[in-house]
């Protein structure tokens, strides 16, 4: 998968893929990243990017001349992967949905990081294909918003992940929050794993789980489940049978 990042700080973005999930997967040609300076498209001998905002007020815009510049080189001397998306405070919640959605489609994807008040809103109206926010927050930059994307696309690539069933059990993955985990030692502190575990039963511990992730979800997210259309009678009994009522 091909993603090409456009940043006014491109060694932020480069230095952390080049470590841990998302280093592995650009060694190992899952993915194909390619960090672009948004000062490339910059015509003034010092470089600059940015501008007062028409009308008045605080901080600087993105001006779009070298915002478009900088994707229009890339995108005429070697193409760039599409859809375009600028992160921003108000576009489109990130979930593991789109995070699906961005990896199926096969051709890669390319994020455009804003900084200080913003980009002009020719950028968001005329260059890019959609706006991408990760939350109800403000960030200083974009950088931190397209890492948070690259590391939830990037451990979805076959070959990724160790195992290949880590991201199917997950959070998220059927619509609940996953079981809790735990490690050895079997007793910490006088804290005791949960007896199931140890006992070697592979279908108890399956529905153990299951009736886990269902209890957190329900406790922590009832809005997942609604969204799901309810608890099914059998994940009532499921429930029941561990002790839980709902
Ligand atoms: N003035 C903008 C507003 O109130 O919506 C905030 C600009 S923010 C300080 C600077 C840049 O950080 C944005 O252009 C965007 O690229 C990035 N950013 C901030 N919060 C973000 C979020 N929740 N999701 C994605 N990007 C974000």
């Amino acid at each position: 998968m091909r993603v090409d990042v456009f940043t006014l700080f491109p060694q932020a973005v480069d230095g952390f893929c080049q470590v841990s999930l998302l280093g592995r997967a650009r060694r190992g040609g899952q993915l194909d990243l390619r960090v672009r300076d948004l000062r490339a498209g910059s015509s003034d001998p010092h470089r600059s990017v940015d501008d007062a905002p028409f009308g008045g007020g605080p901080g600087m815009v993105l001006m779009p001349e070298p915002v478009f510049r900088a994707v229009e080189q890339v995108e005429q001397n070697e193409g760039l992967p599409r859809p375009l998306l600028l992160l921003s405070p108000a576009g489109r919640r990130l979930d593991q949905g789109v995070v699906r959605e961005l990896v199926a489609s096969g051709s890669g994807f390319s994020l455009l990081c804003g900084r200080y008040e913003g980009v002009d809103q020719r950028v968001a109206d005329h260059l890019v294909d959609g706006e991408l926010s990760i939350g109800d927050v403000v960030l200083a930059g974009g950088e931190a918003a397209a890492l948070v994307v690259l590391e939830a696309t990037a451990r979805l690539l076959p070959g990724v992940l160790g195992n290949a069933e880590s991201a199917a059990d997950e959070s998220f993955s059927d619509g609940l929050l996953e079981y809790p985990h735990y490690t050895r030692p079997a007793e910490f502190r006088g804290w005791k794993v949960p007896e199931v575990l140890l006992s070697g039963d592979h279908g108890r511990v399956a529905r153990w789980r299951r009736a886990q992730g269902l209890r957190r979800t329900l406790e922590r997210r009832p809005d997942l489940i609604e969204a799901r259309g309810g608890l099914r009678p059998d994940e009532v009994q499921l429930l029941a049978d561990h002790g839980y009522d709902t």
